[in-house]
């Protein structure tokens, strides 16, 4: 950080503080995910802040799996969550970390705090131990292997490392207070049995140390200064200490707790996100209606609009719930930018234009984004045969200018980079539905005035009909239908928005679209923000998830 900028948050002002008393000479921070399933939008605050950080600092930034549980750990999950990272444009020091790495490290620490009569192999049941550890308000009870002399627990924990005890019949445990008002001190367990295989580690081990016991000195092996974790923590950070200064560790690293990302409308735990994914709620962890990393990508949210956005976020010791809508301005903020704009009729209907050439294709010039003509020209052809929304012609000529800036009958209106047009009549089917709006063009409108006394109500898309690009629209709403889905009085999937997928085929996009390639978003005038998800079949069928509206929406279900 330069001597001219104030630290904005409380963990900067900690990290200065000790770079300027000399406490540690570079910030070093780490990444620490479980393999247990793919990051969301919460786990990205945490990446700005631990990456961030060590730009900020000139330091360095781990990327280290916790994956000390094997029970509900996948390789397919590592896989995804490096990918992840990296697209969020972060890159690691060194190698990628896996607290597995350490087991054998962990495991002489593990002997080291037995031989030191610091830790007992304790052969409670779960129960029981849940019986003996008291409550909040009451002390807990002594285990009664708790003063088994420590070569007994050390032969007895080699015994349970080379799977010659059951799983659940014995623990190691640290030996520390159960007289603590903290229950995390109460003799913690620190290993358990567990006949697995790990993604890594294969069966080589049959135990595995808790998350307590590996992180902190993980943290300490790779020389972590700030580890930096989420509030829930908190009272672990007592154990956290405790293991750091009675180990043989290389270095000190401190514990500091934030609070964690949480957005109304969106849940943000791996748990329940699996749920969603495992029950076929939603198509997948990249479903675009998920807060995954992989789902806003689907959804055509940029890298950029996530970094900015969690570095909108205040960095704070309590949990708090941030607004939706903040995230949305965001992502609608980085397209506005971005998105070149092109049209697509959602609802089309046919506007034959009688006094256009039917021979005749003029191919007009718009630019790709209205602020920034550097980005140049999208040429898009103009026929006697366009498509333009249903919802954008009424016959009710009574409809005041004001209300209906669209096309009325017997009015003008803008087509958008393109002619004025006046609606002369409708062709209806034998039900009185409208199939075709007749209508003309005043000529020599294309980027200049229309004559006096031509007033277009607005301006309205649409595309050349044999020109078209066949589409196919997802439209999305919110996953939830109501704001805190996990705190209402039946389980959070009872509260599913049935309509947060709306499909809509048969759309008709400009002529240029046909050469989109995937993962490239768009502003669809008038319409919203979209991204190219796949082309299906041979008749080049787009389709397009819609990311977001053009304005916020003031939500139906507030
Ligand atoms: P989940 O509850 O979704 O499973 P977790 O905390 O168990 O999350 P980890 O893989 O252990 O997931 O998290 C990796 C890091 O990301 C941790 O440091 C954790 O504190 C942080 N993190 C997880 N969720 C959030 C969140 N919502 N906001 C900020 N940081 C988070
Ligand atoms: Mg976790």
């Amino acid at each position: 950080m330069s001597d001219l900028e104030e630290p904005t948050h409380f963990v900067k002002k900690i990290i200065q503080s000790d770079l300027d008393a000399n406490k540690i000479q570079r910030v070093k921070t780490r990444f620490p995910p479980e393999p247990n399933g793919y990051l969301h939008i919460g786990h990205a605050k945490s990446i700005c802040l631990n990456f961030g950080l060590a730009n900020t600092f000139a330091g360095e930034c781990n990327l280290r799996f916790d994956d000390t549980n094997p029970e509900k750990e996948d390789s397919e999950f590592v896989r995804a969550i490096i990918e992840d990272v990296q697209w969020l444009g972060f890159k690691w020091d060194g190698e990628i970390c896996y607290a597995s790495d350490y087991f054998s490290k962990l495991y002489e620490w593990a002997q080291h705090l037995i031989s030191v009569g610091k830790a007992f192999v304790c052969e409670l049941s779960m129960e029981e131990m849940r019986l003996y550890r008291g409550t909040l308000t009451k002390k807990g009870t002594a285990s009664p292997y708790r003063n088994r002399c420590p070569e007994e627990s050390l032969s007895l924990l080699e015994k349970m490392k080379k799977g010659q005890i059951d799983e659940g019949a014995m623990t190691l445990r640290a030996k520390i207070d159960m007289g603590s008002s903290n229950i995390n001190l109460r003799d913690p367990v620190i290993y358990r049995i567990k006949n697995l295989k790990h993604q890594r580690t294969g069966a080589k081990w049959k135990i595995y140390p808790s998350y307590d016991f590996a992180h902190g000195q993980g943290d300490a092996l790779e020389g972590i200064t700030h580890s930096i974790c989420t509030l829930e923590f908190q009272a672990n950070r007592p154990l956290y200490d405790w293991f750091i200064s009675n180990l043989p560790v290389p270095s000190k690293p401190k514990q500091y707790e934030f609070g964690r990302l949480n957005i109304n409308y969106l849940v943000l735990s791996k748990r329940k996100l699996k749920k969603l994914v495992d029950d076929r709620v939603v198509d997948g962890w990249d479903d675009p209606r998920m807060p995954t990393i992989r789902g806003l990508r689907r959804r055509g949210v940029s890298a950029r609009a996530i970094r900015d956005f969690c570095d909108s976020l205040a960095i704070a010791k309590t949990d708090g719930i941030v607004d939706i809508s903040q995230l949305e301005h965001f992502i609608r903020d980085d397209l506005n930018q971005h998105a070149f704009r092109a049209m697509c009729v959602i609802n089309p209907i046919r506007l034959f234009l009688h006094n256009y050439d039917p021979a005749k294709v003029e191919i007009l010039q718009i630019p790709r984004h209205p602020n920034k003509t550097e980005l140049g020209f999208r040429s898009v052809p103009f026929s006697s045969m366009l498509l333009i929304d249903r919802n954008d012609f009424t016959e009710d000529s009574s409809l005041s200018r004001k209300k209906f800036k669209r096309l009325v009958l017997g009015d003008y209106v803008r087509l958008r980079g393109g002619y004025v047009v006046k609606a002369i009549g409708v062709d209806k089917n034998s039900k009185g539905d409208i199939e075709q709006i007749n209508g003309e063009i005043v000529e020599d409108t294309v980027g200049q005035e229309p004559p006096e006394g031509c007033k277009p109500r607005g301006v309205i898309h649409w595309v050349s009909e044999v020109h078209s690009v066949n589409c196919t629209i997802h439209q999305y709403d919110r996953l939830f239908n109501t704001a805190l889905p996990e705190e209402g009085s039946q389980p959070f999937v009872d509260y599913i928005n049935p309509e947060s997928l709306v499909v809509k085929k048969d759309c008709k996009a400009e002529a240029g679209l046909a050469d989109a390639s995937i993962g490239e978003y768009y502003q669809f005038e008038r319409e919203g923000y979209f991204c190219l998800d796949s082309v299906l079949g041979s008749q080049s069928n787009l389709v397009f998830n819609c990311t977001i509206g053009l304005k916020e929406k003031s939500s139906k279900y507030s």
